[in-house]
């Protein structure tokens, strides 16, 4: 079994992994990497789509799907996911096209043509592509979230995609009741990071956001639409929270697909009975409405960029009465960050002075260090490690630290290396 390292070496973005296994080839993800400000996005090394025996995606996130239909351009191939991943990766690709000002080599009938050859697989269903079989299992990092078994002529590989080894309220656990594994590809994100537990951080958002409504103000989370939306409108239905919740945008037609594929979820009544309890606004006079009385409001973008999160900021910012709660990862250059960093929004070309209370809490959907070295200590075999999808600093200790610690041949690929086992 050969592996070829077609992108997220050294880096969080484009990943793809080409699995050539005695002739036949799988292509585990094929995402995008969206450029610093003002450059173009990359993606992962190309493959022509007559060269290969199926596509499979691990999850719908743009990092892992979102270069999928550039196979579609001149020709198809079979593409494997969970139902959930299928129906977020269109909306979630769809939306890029519309919002990204780059053009990317495919278009809409390039995702309509991916979707024609879907082949949606549950959890723990075997394929079986000429010389290779492969499944996937239950991630514990977005719904529908997987991890990729391959198995070739007795050699068993194994690719984390993204994982969250403990779940979160919405998602089971991982599972990695996978028997002996002879290649481990593993996501390096947090490899340096040590998270705090979930529920003291689900507690503090709560006691923040009960601090906000008692001095009769809003509460502002911009917050990423799938998934991370959902999760907080759940932890705060859950501790009896008495005012109302907004949620905005794009994450309603997350809602959506999550009520349609229950089964993914840990707890779906849970799920339910806080979505249901949400009011949705989708016109811009319920939005304004919305905020006259002391409220949350969850929308989308994460990181502030763009969508319904700049009226949000600009009506909710400048009164001391309201809160912002960040509860995603805030890359460099982004609005998000920066308000973080100087307490500054730029409105209409100025920077203005945030004064209303700026928090930020972790929600990873990420394993942090200590789930990831849990996760290898549970691997059996002694399988050959490479250390994938984080910055070049994690991706190396994450590499040289399993080795330390367990023994076994690690290696952090660069993009184009060869991996044989
Ligand atoms: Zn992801
Ligand atoms: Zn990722």
């Amino acid at each position: 079994m050969n592996v070829k390292v077609l992108g997220a070496a050294n880096e969080v973005g484009r990943s793809g992994f080409l699995v050539d296994c005695n002739g036949t080839k799988l292509l585990l993800d094929y995402g995008v990497m969206f450029g610093k400000r003002g450059t173009p996005p990359q993606y992962p090394i190309h493959v022509k789509p007559k060269d290969l025996d199926a596509v499979i995606i691990t999850h719908a996130h743009l990092d892992h799907s979102g270069n999928v239909p550039s196979l579609f351009v001149s020709g198809n191939t079979d593409v494997y996911a969970t139902p959930p991943t299928f129906d977020l990766s269109k909306l979630l690709i769809e939306d890029m096209l519309k919002i990204e000002k780059y053009a990317h080599p495919f278009d809409l009938p390039e995702v309509n043509n991916m979707m024609r050859n879907a082949k949606e697989i549950g959890f723990k269903q075997k394929i079986t592509k000429g010389g290779a079989t492969f499944e996937l299992r239950e991630s514990g990092h977005v719904i529908g979230g997987s991890t990729i078994l391959v198995e070739s002529e007795k050699k068993r590989l194994f690719y984390t995609g993204d994982i969250k080894t403990n779940g979160s309220r919405m998602l089971r656990e991982m599972d990695l009741d996978i028997g002996e594994i002879d290649l481990l590809i593993t996501e390096s994100t947090y490899a340096k990071t040590e998270q705090r537990p979930r529920r003291e951080t689900e507690s503090d958002l709560i006691e923040f956001a009960n601090e906000v409504m008692d001095r009769k103000g809003v509460l502002f989370i911009p917050s990423f639409s799938v998934e991370r939306s959902q999760e907080i409108a759940c932890v705060l239905r859950n501790s009896n929270f008495k005012h109302r919740i907004i949620m905005d945008g794009m994450a309603l037609k997350v809602n959506e697909i999550m009520f349609r594929h229950p089964e993914y979820l840990r707890d779906p009544k849970v799920f339910s009975e806080a979505i249901k309890s949400a009011t949705a606004v989708r016109e811009h006079s319920e939005r304004k409405r919305a905020i006259e009385e002391p409220c949350v409001v969850i929308s989308p973008a994460g990181m502030l960029v763009g969508g319904n999160a700049i009226y949000y900021l600009q009506q909710l910012s400048f009164d001391s009465k309201n809160g912002i709660a960040l509860v995603s990862y805030q890359g460099e250059g982004t609005p998000g960050k920066k308000l973080l960093d100087t307490g500054k929004v730029s409105t209409r070309g100025k920077d203005l002075t945030v004064t209303a209370k700026v928090r930020q809490f972790e929600f990873s959907g990420h394993a942090d260090r200590n789930e990831l070295f849990e996760m290898i200590k549970q691997i059996k075999g002694n399988p050959k490690v490479c250390t994938v999808h984080g910055d070049s600093e994690s991706c190396e200790i994450f590499a040289r630290e399993i080795h330390e610690r367990f023994g076994l041949e690690t290696l952090s690929p660069a993009v184009n290396d060869e991996i044989t086992v």
